[in-house]
């Protein structure tokens, strides 16, 4: 069989091995990534004790204005409850490049590991961002220890069934599609997926709904979003096309998770409520 070994080992299925739950040992699945330039986030989650987690963050540089503005509103989040997501958003390019492995270790503990390339003082520098409000951060080695002072972990706590699930639910172990809506879900559509991923730019017109698009490839579009119309060729093409299933090009799609994310004004022109 012939494989072309650049594509195998960029692959990020073999480049991760599998993760365990740091709970209950169970595999953890791949349940959604944020892909942009200069940065890759993987999280993992566990089936089975639904509590367990790991984000694997690969930080190579500065990222994008865009995705800046992301991780500086999940770090804002962060102190409503923490979650592997939330915690991986403190991974900046402010520290060396290479991969962090963030992992939910207890109910409301969490561990950052380092790459071999930080050193003490950025350890230090990583404990002292992530000491705000109800966190405490400490090193540990080469790791941080991260908790939520809110909640205690330990069998002292051991509650009915219905006290762990609240906690739970607090605590949003899977990403909260609120709190990044550009986030790529494994079973999003292919069409959505390229939305969220591709660096698209959008810009609200005078005309009400409508919204102007940078398309990666440099192109600029229209999309209409009260007609649900975008002059991209790929709408042209297909999405008006009654007979097929797609009715939504990529920059339809794009145009609606930005007004979710809150980063375009919403069609009546009004800024959304942060
Ligand atoms: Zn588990
Ligand atoms: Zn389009």
């Amino acid at each position: 069989m012939s494989v072309d070994e650049s594509t195998s080992a960029s692959s990020d299925t073999d480049q991760q091995p599998t993760q365990q739950c740091a709970l209950c040992d169970a595999s953890l699945s791949r349940s959604s990534q944020h892909l942009a330039d200069n940065r890759e986030t993987l999280i993992y989650t566990c089936g089975d004790c639904r509590i367990g987690a790991t984000a694997v963050v690969q930080q190579s540089g500065a990222p994008s204005e865009r995705c800046q503005r992301r991780l500086d509103s999940r770090q804002g989040n962060a102190i409503d409850g923490l979650s592997v997501y939330r915690l991986s958003a403190f991974v900046t390019d402010e520290f060396p490049a290479g991969q962090y492995t963030v992992t939910r270790t207890g109910e409301h503990t969490f561990e950052i590991a380092l790459p071999e390339s930080a050193t003490q003082w950025d350890i230090l520098r990583l404990v002292d961002q992530l000491s705000v409000g109800p966190l405490d951060a400490e090193a540990d080695d080469r790791s941080v220890i991260v908790r939520d002072t809110r909640w205690t972990d330990g069998p002292s706590e051991a509650v009915p069934d219905g006290g762990v699930v609240q906690a739970r639910i607090a605590d949003g172990t899977v990403p909260d599609p609120a709190d990044d809506p550009l986030a790529v879900a494994d079973d999003d559509e292919p069409r959505t997926k390229r939305a969220k991923r591709e660096e698209i730019d959008v810009s609200f017109q005078e005309k009400p709904g409508v919204y102007e698009v940078h398309s990666a490839s440099g192109s600029y579009y229209d999309v209409d979003v009260v007609t649900e119309q975008c002059t991209c060729p790929d709408f042209e093409q297909t999405c008006s096309d009654p007979d097929t299933p797609v009715d939504k090009c990529k920059h339809l799609r794009r145009v609606a998770l930005e007004i979710e994310a809150g980063t375009v004004p919403r069609p009546d022109g009004k800024l959304p409520d942060a």
